[in-house]
């Protein structure tokens, strides 16, 4: 088991990485950092982004170094430790030259084994903390591979940051959150912290709150939000940006923080007896699987001996209409039971497919 040693220490939950999607100007950069001391947020990281990778060219790509000292004036200043995005060995360097407390790698450089190795080469011998975003697309073994590749060149300080994932098409969500991914990726990486960037995930104003609630619904370590003095004329991501003031009042003041485990004996005893319930039906319901299984195997065999095929269209439409209405009023949902019975008729299908090539087998041989 891999060993991380925390990113953010004698932080109480959520950890809160704030600031505005990119470094404009000095102006804009200090205004941000004073709105945020002056409503009294806290401020474990504050971000802002001085390289920034754009889907399309032409737009706004960041200030370069220059936006460094504005960083360091806001630690200087306000005591905001402070931390923005590197995609390339340069930056990297610029980054570690001008002690950034923690650096971020970007959900377009995690994508990119070459990219975060060089960035990594460039950070061997730090003990910089570093965040990685995971990459644009759902893979779960490339985001493993990208904090991997920070371990081996010696790190130990590495933190994740979930920001959903590219999706075809409409929703409405910007990045689309599959929560399962990241979910995933903490079951490999037991000790990492793990914060959801809640402002790329939503796309806009309106969702930033459900989304920072459902991850740390979800036992998330913290939340990365963007916030801007003028969110309106922002250079990037506007739409998803929210004044300090405006932050604090429709997302961080409303955020309810739940723990892994109840400190309450009684809560403790009242879940686990719930959950006991959950484990026996658990196992009665693989139970009626396994049943059913058997059976559609037996329909295998006497199909096989009169010749009828497998698959039979009529059949198949009656079961799922039939249990969409049985299931309707037992409050499931449409999607999940047409999930349900998919797998089930896909797991028949290839138990009765079995039977029959045995059949098949015999005549090959
Ligand atoms: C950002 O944080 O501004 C950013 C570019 O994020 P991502 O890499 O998640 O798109
Ligand atoms: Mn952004």
């Amino acid at each position: 088991m891999m060993k991380f040693k925390p990113v953010f220490e004698n932080v109480t939950r959520p950890i809160q990485i704030l600031g505005p999607c990119s470094a404009e100007t000095e102006e804009q950069v200090m205004e941000t950092a004073r709105q945020l001391a002056e409503n009294d947020i806290k401020v474990d990281l504050f971000r802002a982004g001085i390289w920034k990778p754009r889907t399309r060219p032409n737009s706004f790509e960041g200030v370069g170094p220059e936006g460094l000292k504005w960083l360091k004036r806001v630690r200087d200043e306000f005591g905001f430790k402070i931390t923005t995005e590197v995609a390339n060995k340069e930056h990297a360097f610029e980054a570690v030259k001008a002690n950034v407390d923690v650096i971020w790698i970007g959900a377009r450089t995690t994508v990119n084994p070459f990219s975060v190795q060089e960035v990594a080469d460039a950070l061997r011998g730090t003990d910089i903390p570093v965040l990685i975003k995971n990459p644009i697309n759902p893979d779960l073994q490339l985001w493993m591979g990208a904090i991997e590749r920070m371990l081996n060149v010696g790190l130990t300080r590495i933190g994740v940051i979930h920001r959903g994932f590219s999706k075809f098409g409409k929703s409405v969500y910007r990045n689309s959150p599959q929560w399962q991914i990241p979910l995933e990726l903490k079951r490999e990486f037991p000790d990492i912290q793990i914060l959801c960037d809640a402002s790329h995930i939503a796309g806009n104003r309106e969702n930033l709150y459900q989304v920072s609630q459902s991850a740390l619904n979800l036992n998330f370590d913290g939340i990365m939000l963007e916030t801007h003095p003028t969110p309106d004329d922002a250079w990037s991501d506007a739409a998803q940006q929210v004044t300090p003031a405006e932050l604090k009042r429709t997302v961080l003041d409303r955020l309810i923080v739940r723990h892994e485990k109840g400190d309450d004996p009684v809560v403790q005893h009242n879940l686990e007896d719930l959950r006991s319930q959950i484990d026996l039906i658990d196992k009665e319901m693989f139970q009626l699987f396994s049943d059913r299984m058997n059976l559609a195997e037996k329909i295998g065999e006497y199909k096989k001996q009169n010749n009828i095929t497998i698959y039979q269209q009529g059949r198949w439409s009656e079961i799922l209409e039939r249990m969409m209405e049985k299931a309707a009023p037992m409050g499931l949902s449409a999607g999940f039971v047409d999930k349900v019975l998919k797998a089930v008729h896909e797991e028949s299908i290839s138990r009765q497919e079995k039977v029959m090539q045995g059949h098949n087998e015999d005549v090959l041989k």
